[in-house]
Parts: C-alpha cells; sequence; structure tokens
C-alpha cells in the first residue's frame, strides 16, 4: 500500500530540513508557532479552510511533512496522542464486520482499544503469538483487512521480524500496521521492510523532552487522507504548540537516540557482569533471543532495555529507591533516564502468574536510558545494586 520515496539526505539532516518552505532573506531561521486557530478564509469558496481539527494549521503541516520524510512515507498525520494514531489509524482501514489479527505482545491502551472498544464497533480482533509466522497464516479469515504488531515490544524487548509478515501481508493483500514507537526512524523504518502504515506515540523518541502528547501516523497519501477524515470527526488533532514542540525535538532525533543506543548497550554489557542481575534484556546482546533478527532489521539496538534482579521483587523495590540518576517515572524515550516497574504500570491489571508467563515476572525492571553519560548511569546502577 505503502510506496518508499527516495530519500534526498541522510536522517539526520531530513530531521532538521525535511519540509521546510524556502528560506528567503529575513525568513526566521527558527519555524514561527502559529498559536491561533483561527485563519482569514477566502470570500466565496470552501477552497483551503484552515483549522487545527483538520490538521492544516501551519505548524502541524510542517510537522507532518518532516515525520513523513523520516519514516520514507509519501504522507503522515500528526495527531494529539498515540492513542489517539492508533485509533485514527485502524478505524480508517476496518469496517463492521472486519477482522484485525493482531500480536498479543502491544501496549496496554492499545489492547484495551482493541478488545473493549472494537467489539462494539463489530470489528473482530485475534490476538496471536507473533512469533508464530504459520499460525498468522492459520488464523486468517476472508474478512482480515490488517495485522497490527508492535516491534521492538514494551517492555520486553523482544524484536520482530518484519519480513516474514509482510511478505505474507501483501500475499494476501491485506495491510501490515506497525507501532514503531520503541524503534524511532532512527532504528526502524518499517516501510523499508514492506509496513503498510507506521505508528508512533511522539511522546516518546520522536519528542524526546517528557513534554508534549502526541501520535503520528504514516502511510500513502490516500490512506492519510482516510486517516484525516477519522481524526476531524473524532476530534484527535494537536494543539499548534505541541506540533511547534515536537518539530523542536526532531532536530535533535539523530543525536539523541544514536547516544541512547550507545549508552543502554555500555550498560547492558555491563549489566551482564554482575551477579546481582539474574538476567539482562537487551537485543545488543548476543544472548538476546532476537539477537540474529535485530542484527539484520535494526540500525541500532534501541534506548529501551529491561533488568531481572537476583532478589526479585524485593531487590527490585529497593534498587529504584536508591538509583539517583534514573526517576522513577512510567514514560520512556526521552533525554533523561527512566526506570519502571511493568507490574505497577502497564501490567498492573494483570496477575503475578499470567504476568511472568508474559516475560514480565515480579522484580522485572524497564530501563529507558538517556542522553547523560554512560560512566555516570553505570555509577549509579552500581551503587543502586550495592
Ligand atoms: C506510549 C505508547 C503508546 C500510546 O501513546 P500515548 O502518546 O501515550 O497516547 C502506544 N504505543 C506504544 C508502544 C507506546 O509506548
Amino acid at each position: 500500500m505503502a510506496s518508499r520515496k527516495s530519500r534526498t539526505h541522510d536522517l539526520a539532516t531530513l530531521a532538521l530540513h525535511a519540509g521546510d518552505e524556502e528560506h528567503d532573506v529575513d525568513t526566521p531561521v527558527v519555524s514561527p508557532l502559529y498559536q491561533s486557530v483561527n485563519f482569514i478564509q477566502e470570500v466565496g469558496t470552501a477552497e483551503g479552510l484552515r483549522y487545527p481539527r483538520y490538521g492544516n494549521a501551519p505548524n502541524a503541516e510542517l510537522v507532518q511533512r518532516r515525520v513523513a520524510a523520516l519514516e520514507g512515507a509519501e504522507a503522515a498525520v500528526v495527531l494529539a496522542s498515540g492513542q489517539g494514531a492508533t485509533a485514527c489509524a485502524l478505524l480508517a482501514l476496518l469496517r463492521p464486520g472486519d477482522h484485525l489479527l493482531a500480536s498479543a505482545w502491544i501496549y496496554g491502551g492499545t489492547q484495551r482499544l482493541f478488545v473493549q472498544e472494537f467489539a462494539t464497533f463489530g470489528i473482530d480482533v485475534t490476538m496471536l503469538d507473533p512469533t508464530e509466522t504459520r499460525v498468522w497464516r492459520r488464523k486468517m479469515r476472508k474478512e482480515t483487512r490488517a495485522i497490527f504488531l508492535e516491534t521492538p515490544v514494551n517492555p520486553t524487548c523482544r524484536v520482530l521480524d518484519l519480513r516474514p509478515v509482510s511478505q505474507f501481508t501483501k500475499e494476501a493483500g491485506i495491510a501490515l500496521v506497525v507501532d514503531s514507537t520503541f524503534a524511532s526512524p532512527v532504528n526502524l523504518r518499517p516501510i523499508e521492510h514492506g509496513a503498510d502504515v507506521v505508528i508512533h506515540s511522539a511522546t516518546k523518541f520522536l519528542n524526546g523532552h517528557s513534554d508534549v502528547l502526541g501520535g503520528v501516523v504514516c502511510g500513502t497519501e490516500a490512506y492519510i487522507e482516510e486517516v484525516r477524515q477519522k481524526m476531524m470527526v473524532w476530534g484527535q488533532a494537536p494543539d499548534p504548540f505541541a506540533c511547534w514542540l515536537l518539530e523542536r525535538g526532531l532536530k535533535t532525533l539523530d543525536l539523541r537516540v544514536r547516544r541512547q543506543n550507545e549508552n543502554a548497550l555500555r550498560i547492558a554489557e555491563w549489566c551482564t557482569e554482575r551477579k546481582e542481575v539474574k538476567r539482562t534484556h537487551y537485543p545488543g546482546l548476543a544472548s538476546h533471543p532476537d539477537h540474529d533478527i535485530a542484527r539484520t532489521l535494526l540500525d541500532g539496538f534501541g534506548g529501551m532495555m529491561a533488568l531481572e534482579l537476583s532478589g526479585g521483587a524485593r531487590a527490585a523495590e529497593r534498587f529504584v529507591r536508591k538509583l539517583k540518576l534514573f526517576r522513577h517515572a512510567p514514560s520512556l524515550g526521552s533525554v533523561e533516564s527512566l526506570v519502571s516497574e511493568p507490574r505497577f504500570t502497564s501490567h498492573h491489571h494483570v496477575d503475578a502468574e499470567q504476568r511472568a508467563r508474559a516475560g514480565v515476572p515480579d522484580g522485572f525492571l524497564r530501563l529507558s536510558v538517556g542522553i547523560e553519560s554512560a560512566g555516570d548511569l553505570i555509577a549509579d546502577i552500581e551503587q543502586a545494586l550495592r
């Protein structure tokens, strides 16, 4: 469905300049913030009507062009949150009576949307172990319209291979929708591997400063227009200031994510040497179950990692209390390092046994590694383990 646009520049350059207007003498170097909900309309026509809820305010249009360039997509639309992006992306694809195949390893909010909300719309969702490509084929129905998955997976840091799935969706003539929030376009551009639709919570790596709530959907121009229509009627458009902040955050995306990749790899390697750490989950480690997939699919192994401490839940709680640089907060992808325990966040509603089966036993800690000095972050972990 999505076609790939040829890249004019490398990602670091696109993150700063893609979609810019021509710069004449006296044009401000920083794009101005148009914090206005009204724009003077031409008399005698409905053409060109501008209103932020339609997704065509100047700051929204600029950041949409930029994100599309980063993902190598024809078009993109920016929404008020990642959750809004997922909802509108799928409402634009699915009708009552349709069937969606989804990975069972997805964000809690996405799961609620599929299980609680889509059922009331007459949209049937089947959730599967995403590593079993053969099962995808078996569960396919004639009403199946799309496959939805998330990679790398929150919070286990598993990495899914998009290539066999996209081969299957192409053969079947259905859409492959990928939530690529954990990777950011620096580490993975799903369209290059056959995805049709890419979704991000821009709240995370894309903005990267813990100060914007936003979401993005990328795909073909015709499809993005459908998503924009859903965004308009369901009221999911972002405010101009959120778009302006997101554009500002994107300028340093490449620098930030590369530093996060480096820091996380160093921390993960250091943790594997410690007896207090029972397991280190990081796709950059040779011991990771998806290391080979990650090596061939990703440009960087990411800023997200997880630890299981030898002392279980009690040790994890003590460790989190003692950390000084890593802040205990639920979100991710920002410049500052964060730590969270899924049993008190995304997996709070699941009982301990089910959590353990989902690969998130008590004592499991998710780290979102920031851009501080790796040495300082390691020293912080060391003093907290002691
Ligand atoms: C945070 C997150 C979302 C939801 O995004 P919001 O911006 O919080 O609405 C969706 N998918 C993934 C993988 C996330 O981490």
